[in-house]
């Protein structure tokens, strides 16, 4: 048997650009770098897939022990179907040059039901297109199958006591709907042998298809030559339209043309780049400010999203609060105080954040926010499950004022805000002394999966670490604050 050309993987990703296929095949090492962010992304889908194979226990894994080993896997998926072994993890097949290596599959005598495990809460094209290449390869090396379905998690599952895998995984049935994608599947398969069979990398542009349904994973490889300060810089203009007007070559923003329409925010942010002069509009800025009373609480929260429910009156992928910052000012001449929460990754963070919480916050004042919605949709959820803590909850809320909106309404904006009103462009365009960029942690998808990954970490000096960066990090979130109203008000 000749070694595979093509995988699921690699079959997904000629779907979304042969260019994609064939760079991953022969040129892996001009791969953009992995984050930590996808890196963990990978690690739920695994630590997800281990879980739904006790949904069919006393299963045998058979999946090849390394990436040359596969010739030797499939030998022993063939064995153990004779052998009439009844579940299968990790099962691989091969037919006409291409590797599927299926999830969960149970044997009947021969006859297979085959289950594709996913850790999303919806069943997407993509997963379709996967499951239909499946079903091309193992119907195609002799194997009869009865069924063909896609685990995937129930996100309105609320655990209550031990995990109940029934209820938080759903099982749907696909195979009416890959059977007619056969010769689609048939088509595709020939067409990507021929490309990678050329001898040089597919003339493809960059385009929409780069985004969808993933960021392309040599994104930053094939955009080399796109400058600084580009269309694709735009705020609040439509990915198709950055398009339409890299394709009429206009890539840099000095090239865009003045009858070109532009929604208001990109319009702006284009004026300001082409005039070099800040918008800072003081009667809108002393109207925000009027609207503040001191003493004030700089809040902000850092939360985590566990995929498999952790904690009782939790549904997956629930925004858990694990953190908080607070700066207090009693008047706008007076010092800041800081006060911070970071839960112990041991069990259920929520009712002692928000004692916490609710203690530092008490008394009279606003509380400021950036983006008020993620806190306040945190309160609520809160207010929900602990219903005990609602009316100081609800004061909490009603005091909360949302320092984003002079951004957000550009009564201030510089080139150096790249068309954002994210506090991570905001903040050094502002106040270039400080800078989330030094820092271990610097964005909050990241103190996310830092946290989740304290619960399984053993390492004294490491925990230590992770904690100090955690707290480090979000304090400089309400930190920041201080400042940015600081600026507002020297106006
Ligand atoms: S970045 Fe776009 S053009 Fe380049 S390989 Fe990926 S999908 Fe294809």
């Amino acid at each position: 048997m000749s070694s595979h050309l093509l995988s699921k993987s690699s079959f997904i990703r000629g779907v979304q650009c042969e260019k994609h296929l064939y760079l991953y095949k022969y040129h892996y090492n001009e791969m953009d770098k992995v984050s930590e962010m996808q890196e963990a992304v990978f690690k739920r889908g695994t630590d997800v897939g281990k879980l739904a194979q006790q949904l069919f226990p006393d299963g045998i894994d058979a999946s090849p022990k390394s990436a040359f080993e596969y010739s030797k896997a499939i030998a022993e998926t063939k064995e153990l179907i004779q052998k009439k072994q009844k579940i299968i993890y990790e099962a691989s097949f091969f037919f006409s040059e291409v590797l599927s290596i299926a999830d969960i599959v149970v044997n009947e005598s021969g006859t297979l039901e085959i289950f594709e495990v996913k850790s999303s809460v919806s069943i997407s094209e993509t997963y379709l297109q996967d499951a239909a290449l499946q079903y091309w390869v193992i119907s195609n090396s002799g194997y009869k199958i009865k069924d063909f379905s896609i685990i995937y998690i129930n996100n309105q599952y609320v655990r209550n006591g031990n995990l109940e895998l029934d209820e938080l995984f759903k099982i749907e049935s696909v195979l009416n709907l890959i059977l007619p994608m056969q010769d689609w599947v048939q088509e595709k398969v020939n067409r990507f042998k021929e490309v990678l069979r050329k001898k040089t990398i597919p003339s493809i542009d960059i385009g929409e298809h780069c985004h969808n349904p993933y960021i392309c994973s040599f994104f930053q490889y094939c955009r080399k030559h796109i400058p600084d300060n580009s269309v694709f810089d735009l705020s609040g203009l439509h990915l198709d339209k950055k398009y339409d007007l890299y394709r009429n070559g206009i890539i840099k923003l000095e090239d865009i043309p003045d009858d070109v329409k532009l929604p208001k925010s990109a319009g702006l942010q284009l004026d300001v780049y082409k005039s070099k002069r800040n918008i800072i509009d003081k009667i809108a800025i002393k109207d925000f400010l009027s609207g503040l009373n001191y003493p004030v609480y700089f809040m902000d929260f850092e939360t985590f999203q566990p995929a498999v429910p952790m904690f009782d009156n939790s549904k997956p992928y629930m925004q858990i609060p694990f953190q908080y910052s607070v700066h207090y000012k009693k008047s706008k001449e007076s010092i800041p105080e800081h006060f911070d929460f970071l839960a112990e990754a041991a069990n259920d963070p929520r009712v002692k954040f928000i004692i916490n919480l609710l203690k530092i916050t008490k008394g009279k004042g606003d509380i400021i926010t950036y983006n008020k919605t993620f806190e306040i949709s945190r309160l609520k959820e809160i207010a929900e499950t602990f219903p005990e803590y609602n009316d100081e909850i609800q004061d909490r809320i009603s005091r909360i004022k949302d320092l984003m909106l002079p951004f957000q309404k550009k009564y201030y904006y510089t080139n150096d805000m790249k068309g954002s009103y994210s506090i991570k462009y905001v903040l050094p365009a502002l106040i270039p002394d400080l800078s989330y960029e030094n820092l271990t942690i610097n964005e909050g998808g990241l103190a996310s999966i830092k946290f989740e990954s304290l619960f399984y970490e053993t390492d004294l000096i490491r925990i230590a670490c992770t904690r100090t960066n955690l707290l480090e990090y979000c304090k400089l979130d309400t930190f920041a604050m201080v400042k940015l109203l600081e600026k507002l008000e020297s106006l």
